[in-house]
């Protein structure tokens, strides 16, 4: 589906300026400040965006508030809201390889993933929740005679949805999908770096026909719009992707304003834990750093903790190694790149700074460690294996949320697991190994929201993902996301 022709048109093409979308308008800050949107392909401004103040969010919440009161959602028809998000989809899928480029320029992801993972995800989340959406009954409680109990599931409101820069469309549209479809009203904060595909996103869902008001897009800075919207009396549900520091700042929020729900999909130090009898070490070697790689590393499943049993931990490095060295690095806009750019020149230099730490506490830098392509002007970093590591120290307890692998040699089974869950985090985690019983015994004792067996990633939109400990307390995708987006409501009736 990439066309390349396509592709060089759009690379250096101008991108008109961002706008909030408010109550089904484009519109600017309230102060008319602006930011510079710089681009991580070549660290020149692509374009600017509105850079939104508490008066904006404010905004978008009461037409939020004002819409979903009216009904003019909400009270549609179930088909008749079917109808339009699968429009919405349709325009998505007819622009995805414009909204692909205009993502990586904004982003650095590689374009062959990002079209898979950003516009024609997004198509598929929509459409999934489309579909499922007047497929959600109530319940008859089974009450005593004489009595009846009715189970209603109602739209909770107005959702605020705060995402991060990674994968705009693919985590924006976890929330939108199940939130419009519950008949959920939204106001929508992206990233700072990665707020351009969203603001067009809402553009074709007003194309689409969705009533002005539902969904609203605010941009900005995350401690000005997001902090207004997670302080916010008017928001009855938070859902956030991004960060543990924000995470506990937005429940602190909902503490001192409206007890909101805050649901957390946050970060993780996913230990990708690789046993001697593996079934296929070539196999496990490609798929695991693609892994980490994949994105430059800045995936919030990343496998950055490779733990490896210790009698293949050499030949096992020298094969993924091998694997890594294999993959193109640099202009995320060539298809037969597999990671490009970071995403912006504060997240190289921190995930440089994790490798210098490394190197200081006498860990080996095996393969990477440095920037490359500089003459570019744009942030690209080699992929980088770090061997030695501690299971204590900071490269094997921080998320780096970059190119970066921490690898432990472990022992035994019993060591393995105590590595693998010993941090804060519970996202995700992969086994490779050819014994069943192992495979099942881990997959109960890894402290991880995704176990993966015999393979990492590709956990498609059917099975939920959510994070354990500190990687989070509520659950993107699957039909489970529906729980976030509805009250349930009792009706009580004696007969
Ligand atoms: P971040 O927390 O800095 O920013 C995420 C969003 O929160 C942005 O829109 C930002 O503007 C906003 N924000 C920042 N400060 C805020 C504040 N004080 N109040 C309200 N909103 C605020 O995170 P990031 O650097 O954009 O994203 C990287 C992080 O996201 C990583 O830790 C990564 O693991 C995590 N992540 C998690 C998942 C998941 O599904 N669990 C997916 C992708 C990324």
């Amino acid at each position: 589906m990439l066309d390349q022709a396509r592709i060089d048109a759009l690379r250096d093409a101008p991108v008109t300026p961002g706008a909030h979308i408010i109550d089904g308008a484009r519109r600017e800050a309230s102060d008319g400040a602006t930011m510079e949107v710089i681009s991580p392909l070549n660290g020149q401004v692509l374009t600017t965006i509105p850079k939104g103040t508490a008066q904006d969010a404010e905004a978008a919440i009461a037409a939020a508030r004002a819409t979903h009161g009216d009904g003019r959602w909400a009270d549609l028809a179930p088909a008749a809201r079917k109808k339009i998000l699968m429009k919405w989809a349709e325009l998505i899928e007819a622009e995805a390889e414009d909204l692909a480029v205009l993502g990586v320029r904004n982003n650095g992801t590689e374009i062959g993933m990002a079209l898979k993972a950003e516009p024609l995800t997004a198509v598929a989340n929509i459409r999934y929740y489309a579909e499922a959406l007047d497929k959600l009954y109530g319940e008859i409680a089974p009450t005593a005679p004489g009595n009846l109990g009715l189970v209603h599931r109602e739209p909770a409101g107005v959702v605020g949805a705060i995402v991060p820069w990674n994968f705009p469309l693919m985590i924006g549209t976890w929330k939108l999908g199940p939130a419009l479809a519950a008949g959920c009203s939204v106001v929508l904060k992206p990233a700072e770096t990665a707020s351009l595909t969203l603001i067009r996103l809402a553009e074709l869902a007003l194309e689409a026909g969705l009533p002005k008001g539902i969904l609203n897009v605010v941009t900005g800075e995350g401690h000005v719009v997001g902090a207004a919207i997670a302080e916010s009396m008017d928001v009855d549900v938070l859902v956030f992707t991004g960060s543990g520091a924000t995470g506990r700042r937005l429940l602190e929020a909902s503490a001192k304003s409206n007890m909101k729900r805050v649901y957390l999909e946050l970060g993780g130090k996913s230990p990708n834990i690789v046993f001697a009898d593996a079934p296929d070490l070539d196999e496990a070697a490609k798929v695991s750093a693609a892994g980490i790689f994949r994105n430059s590393g800045q995936v919030c499943v990343a496998g950055s903790r490779l733990l490896v049993e210790r009698s293949i931990h050499d030949d096992f490095v020298a094969r993924l190694a091998a694997q890594t060295e294999n993959m193109k690095v640099g202009d995320p806009l060539d298809p037969s790149t597999n990671a490009g750019a970071v995403n912006s020149l504060r997240q190289l230099e921190q995930n440089l700074g994790f490798v210098e730490e490394a190197k200081s506490q006498g860990r080996e830098v095996r393969i990477g460690g440095k920037r490359i392509l500089e003459e570019t002007g744009g942030y690209y970093m080699a992929p980088t294996i770090v061997t030695g590591v501690e299971p204590d120290d900071r490269l094997a307890q921080q998320e780096v949320f970059g190119p970066v692998l921490a690898v432990i040699p472990f022992d035994t089974e019993e060591e393995a697991l105590q590595i693998a869950n010993g941090t804060e985090f519970g996202l995700a985690a992969a086994v490779w190994t050819s014994d069943l019983s192992r495979a099942h015994r881990m997959v109960r004792k890894v402290k991880a929201g995704v176990v993966h067996v015999n393979t990492y990633g590709g956990a498609d939109l059917t099975v939920p993902l959510g994070g354990l400990k500190q990687s989070g307390n509520g659950h993107d995708k699957s039909l489970h996301a529906f729980d976030k987006y509805l009250d349930l409501k009792t009706a009580w009736f004696k007969l």
